[in-house]
């Protein structure tokens, strides 16, 4: 190993992303996992039965179909078909009814009634630039994009929906709580400006480039992105985890796919004392506590139309929503908590049988908590799905603890590799011009820990191999990632 060019520690999206980009400039990369298996957050297995794929963590990629590193890298082009349902997302309310996020924004409007021409006035300027939208706020935070200037509805926006200030734009329940449904997704205090900016981010794509599934499950991605390393001559060994930073003595650059819990363990005894007390005073916010089901129908949604949205986010109303994130946040464990669902056969139906299905859901708990959420999540979901419990053929929890097990990047169970506050947003992990950049020579910080922030875009790894390549190699132009044959076309 001694003698690479560079080192990756970690086969998430952001150290996969980091490593092929460096491989793709030429230079001799090497790439140590300490799982079995690669992917980091992008992994599926057969849980219950062979014939039935679950992702173990992230399964639904907005910001994988949008961002600027997937978009350059082409998955369809390589044979990962993103599967888009024909709803994005959906939140069911009591008494049957839905707020339904529509791939058409017109559709979306008319079914939210009265509240859609609000709804198309919110949306339409983001779709309108989306691109630019997605690119601002997938930036590493330290260059004003230009997008902003030519956009200021985004800013405003962002405020809006980040603040109270939102309070009484819309007359019904339905278009509040699709919005507070999103919000959910920052995992943290409700309202915040953080959680402004996922509604804006993820809120548009439902009806740009959706809130696709991957065929076959998100594993999928992963081995697209180790394909294409190996072609490039990567190098990878799973098994294979680093304990101590003076084990990648002899590589001119290490980058490191972990969070400031992580580089602390490798490295902490080296690290100058301001940089040390920064890291220490990271935060990591509230965790994940999940629940896989295998179920024999389709989840019977009392509103039929869920019946057709890949992702249904399960609570109530915005109040409800607001309640229980704040709850987890507050170290209480939400009794009626705000729950990410996904029925992938709703739009992939081979990873599945007619009646053997996989459900993924979960829930946000306080951080390290070892409550099992089954019995919550399963309630949650007969409460706007009657029937639900009857069709659970086997139930599989994963508990915050678990979690961190399993991935010592979730730290009590955090998945989002720490606390998004607007804070840890815009100095992520501290306060320092090139988050990227660490104190010691040629170690750099790759993982979601660093702008962008969580999520699957493979950004972190894109502007942190961009600074290791300018930096440590003198190169200033990034590799194309198209693939290959479409390159020579
Ligand atoms: C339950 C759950 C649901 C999610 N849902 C979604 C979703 O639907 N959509 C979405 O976009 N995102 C989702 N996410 C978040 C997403 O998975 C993460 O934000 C993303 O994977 C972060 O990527 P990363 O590369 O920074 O780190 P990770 O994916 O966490 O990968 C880090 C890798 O580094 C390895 N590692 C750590 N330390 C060492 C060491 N010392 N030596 C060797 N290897 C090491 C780990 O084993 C791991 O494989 C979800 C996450 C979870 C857990």
């Amino acid at each position: 190993m001694a003698g690479s060019d560079a080192i990756v520690v970690g086969s998430g999206p952001n150290g996969l992303a980091a490593a092929v980009i460096l491989a793709r400039a030429g230079l001799s990369v090497e790439m140590r996992e300490a799982a079995s298996d690669f992917g980091g957050g992008l992994r599926s297995r057969a849980l219950f039965d062979r014939d039935v794929v679950h992702d173990v963590c992230s399964a639904v990629h907005p910001m994988a179909a949008a961002g600027r590193f997937f978009r350059e890298f082409d998955l369809p082009a390589r044979g990962v078909e993103l599967c888009q349902p024909e709803i994005s997302y959906g939140h069911p309310l009591d008494g049957g009814r839905a707020g339904l996020a529509y791939r058409s924004l017109g559709q979306t409007c008319e079914a939210l009634g009265p509240d859609g021409a609000r709804y198309a006035r919110l949306m339409r300027p983001l779709i309108e630039h989306s691109q630019g939208v997605v690119d601002a706020l997938f930036s590493d935070f330290r260059r004003i994009p230009p997008e902003l200037t030519a956009l200021p509805a985004l800013p405003l926006r962002i405020l809006l929906e980040g603040t109270t200030l939102a309070r009484h734009v819309f007359r019904r329940d339905e278009a509040p709580a699709m919005l507070a449904g999103i919000a959910g997704h920052s995992i943290g205090r409700l309202p915040s400006l953080p959680a402004g900016g996922i509604i804006m981010l993820l809120g548009h794509l439902a009806h740009t480039t959706g809130w696709p599934l991957p065929q076959g499950g998100s594993r999928r991605i992963a081995e697209a992105l180790v394909e294409d390393f190996l072609a490039h001559g990567g190098v990878l060994h799973t098994g294979s985890p680093v304990d101590d930073i003076r084990e990648l003595a002899g590589a001119k650059a290490v980058l490191l796919d972990v969070g400031p819990r992580g580089f602390l363990d490798l490295a902490g005894e080296w690290m100058p004392p301001g940089y040390l007390r920064a890291l220490r005073s990271y935060r990591y916010g509230p965790a994940a506590a999940k629940v896989d089901f295998l179920v024999s129908e389709p989840i019977p949604w009392a509103n039929h139309e869920l019946r057709r949205a890949g992702t249904v986010h399960v609570c109530g109303d915005k109040a409800a929503v607001y309640a229980s994130e704040n709850a987890a946040i507050q170290g209480k464990v939400p009794e009626q908590p705000y729950i990410l669902l996904a029925e992938p056969l709703v739009t992939d139906p081979g990873r599945g049988l007619p009646h053997k299905r996989p459900v993924w859901a979960y829930c946000h708990v306080p951080n390290g908590s070892p409550v099992d959420p089954a019995d919550r999540i399963r309630r949650q979901i007969e409460r706007f799905a009657p029937g639900f419990s009857d069709t659970v053929l086997d139930v599989r929890s994963t508990t915050a603890p678990e979690f961190a097990k399993y991935n010592a990047n979730y730290v009590g169970g955090d998945i989002a590799a720490g606390a998004v506050n607007l804070r840890q947003l815009l100095a992520r992990p501290v306060p320092r011009w090139n988050p990227y950049r660490t104190p010691l020579s040629g170690v750099y910080l790759c993982s979601a820990a660093t702008p962008p922030g969580p999520g699957v875009h493979g950004m972190c790894g894109y502007y942190a191999a961009e600074t290791v390549l300018r930096r440590e190699f003198g190169i200033r132009e990034l590799p194309s990632l198209a693939p290959d044959e479409k390159r020579l076309q």
